[in-house]
């Protein structure tokens, strides 16, 4: 398991500039957000998010490895839940995992067409699953790569969508929030994330 003061923030891991001058930009922002590569079900946060079917009655990808680990109890919890509409959110315990819970939100498919409605609805899982948060005063947060896997969203505009809405979301709610990991898997969506984190939290 990863426990939470494992994982530095952005502006903890990006401190030494050239110059010496430590990383300002983002309103803060940088304090509360992390860049983590890795499994996200050996998180020790509040809440990790799955990228769940709208069945939740489990999928392959994250979903399959939350379920796996978290153990059946799990999908017991997940079908009386009688499942969950695109872009929105619902949650459980987290049973066997270190997370305390497990927010399950549903991505748009993406496979042929990238419009309006599939940018929106993958926004509104960002929003929708940090709204949870707040109102169950959950306050550390892990986020897959939502929809970017079997669901065949584009990785580029779906990290643009993810940091965005989440920068946006935190800049709002500051109070409510006190870390928002980033778990990516894959090593072509760290580099994306890094150079957009970069470009993000730049400055003075
Ligand atoms: P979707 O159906 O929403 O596309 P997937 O699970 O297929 O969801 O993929 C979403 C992202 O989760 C992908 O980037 C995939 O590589 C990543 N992923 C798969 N397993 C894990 C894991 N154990 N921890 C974190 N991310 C994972």
């Amino acid at each position: 398991y990863i426990p939470l003061d494992k994982i530095p923030t952005w502006r903890e891991e990006n401190r030494s500039n050239d110059d010496g001058s430590e990383l300002t930009g983002g309103g803060g922002i940088s304090d509360k957000v992390s860049l983590h590569k890795g499994d996200i079900t050996l998180l020790e946060v509040d809440a990790i998010v799955n990228a769940a079917k709208s069945s939740l009655l489990g999928g392959g990808g994250v979903d399959f490895c939350i379920h796996k680990a978290a153990g059946t109890c799990l999908y017991d919890e997940c079908r009386s839940l009688n499942g969950c509409e695109i872009g929105k959110a619902k949650i459980t315990c987290g049973y066997d995992l270190p997370a305390r819970y497990v927010i399950h939100t549903v991505g748009p498919v993406a496979k042929n067409h990238v419009g309006q409605t599939e940018r929106d609805d993958l926004a509104s899982c960002y929003k929708n699953t940090l709204m949870l948060m707040a109102e169950n005063n959950l306050r550390t947060v892990a986020f897959p790569c939502i929809s970017t896997g079997i669901y065949g969203f584009p990785n580029l505009p779906a990290a643009d969508i993810a940091l965005n809405t989440v920068k946006n979301w935190i800049e709002h709610n500051s109070e409510k929030i006190t870390r928002v990991i980033f778990c990516v898997f894959l090593e072509t969506d760290f580099h994306i994330y890094k150079d957009k984190m970069s470009e993000m939290f730049k400055g003075s």
